[in-house]
């Protein structure tokens, strides 16, 4: 059997995979088995930032190999030591916690919050979380619950009390919701990604901000697919002037290695204690040695270049034919179509072009470093196959 067959009869049919197979790549260009090139439009969904097997990531990938691969958390290593250095003098937060994936950084600032809240009130009386309507915060059961999208809140109930969820730019709704339930956090995508890369207006996350001080309640960013240089900044949220207490990040601070991280700011730091929470590959030398390979590498001069991409994405499909509005920040970016989103990614793809769809739209996550011809040609297909 090939790699297609092996798949379809022994892999659980939990994605709808588009017929490519990848046998390598470099940058921003796979291979594909059936021997064609294509551009990377999709970087595996914000992972690869620096594109496939990028060296200076790969060499800090094998030094760390050739040292030990696994200690447990039960051991001090360097690699997560340094790397929570650099998260918090990045951001101005205090503590990190690390996990393998973004749903996993979620639950943990779920259960920071909740525990903050805990430690404050000595019940459980505050332990709301107020999400937004169209977010999307991971697969597992907390996570789902979290995600304020009806379709993911059927078929593996029960869900779990104590989320309620608020329309995505409307303050006062939040403030009832805060009002009405004894929240204990707000946490929010500031660009919903799985819900058709939209950032959130300006004033709705200065005000949440406002309102969590007000409130005493903990103000969670989830930065799993946002983060890490993608909006043009580091985080999202920074290009919004706004401090949140809970900071989640994944996807891509590992370089292609799973990670997850919740970096816990000052009013937050406290949350936890030894034995209350933990994760077994949390931390793992390996992801960590290449988080701290691509953090370092997120300069000022990677995110004008980001920028001046974006720009560029931008103008060239504003008012393209076939295309109804541009949405989004630095390289994630949503387009709203007239054509069938799946249709024109299939079509992209017979022409050497990988991209992504969220909901009904396109979205575009390329590579942060991707060169300027080579996202030409990519950007220029699209064009093409939207507007015939
Ligand atoms: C992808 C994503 C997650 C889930 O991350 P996993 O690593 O798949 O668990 C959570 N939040 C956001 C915003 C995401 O984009």
């Amino acid at each position: 059997m090939n790699t297609k067959e092996l798949d379809n009869r022994f892999v659980a049919p939990t994605y709808a995979r588009y017929p490519v197979e990848i046998i390598s790549g470099k940058g921003a260009l796979l291979r594909g088995a059936d021997g064609k090139d294509y551009i990377d439009l999709g970087s595996g969904i914000a992972v690869n930032i620096f594109g496939m097997c990028d060296d200076e990531w790969k060499n800090a990938v094998q030094e760390q190999l050739d040292n030990f691969q696994h200690v447990s958390n039960l051991y001090y290593s360097s690699p997560c030591a340094n790397l929570a250095k650099l998260l918090c003098e990045k951001t101005g937060m205090k503590k990190v916690f690390f996990a393998n994936s973004g749903a996993e950084a979620n639950e943990c600032a779920i259960k920071a919050a909740r525990r903050v809240s805990f430690l404050k009130h000595g019940d459980e009386s505050h332990s709301t979380i107020i999400t937004l309507k169209n977010s999307f915060h991971g697969r597992t059961i907390a996570t789902l619950t979290a995600t304020g999208q009806d379709s993911f809140h059927k078929e593996f109930g029960p869900f779990l009390d104590g989320f309620v969820y608020a329309e995505a730019n409307n303050l006062d709704d939040i403030k009832t919701l805060a009002e009405n339930n004894n929240a204990a956090a707000v946490m929010v995508e500031v660009i919903q990604g799985e819900g058709g890369v939209k950032a959130l207006d300006r004033d709705f996350v200065i005000g949440i901000e406002k309102l969590c001080r007000e409130k005493d309640m903990l103000f969670i960013v989830d930065e799993v697919q946002s983060g890490n240089g993608r909006s043009g900044m580091l985080y999202a949220y920074m290009n919004y002037g706004v401090k949140p207490d809970i900071v989640t990040t994944a996807k891509g601070l590992g370089g292609g290695l799973p990670i997850g991280a919740t970096l816990l700011g000052e009013r937050a730091e406290n949350a936890f204690g030894y034995g209350s929470h933990g994760s077994t590959f949390g931390g793992n030398p390996i992801s960590c040695a290449g988080g701290l390979n691509i953090l370092s590498r997120i300069d000022d001069k990677l995110l004008d270049a980001v920028k001046s991409k974006s720009a560029y994405i931008f103008n060239t499909l504003n008012g393209a034919k076939g295309v109804k509005s541009v949405s989004g920040m630095g390289l994630m970016i949503g387009l709203e179509i007239e054509k069938d989103a799946k249709e024109v990614v299939a079509e992209c793809i017979n022409r050497g072009v990988l991209m992504l769809t969220a909901k009904d739209r396109i979205r575009l996550l390329p590579p942060l470093n991707i060169p300027d011809d080579l996202l030409k040609s990519a950007i220029n297909i699209l064009k093409e196959v939207l507007a015939q």
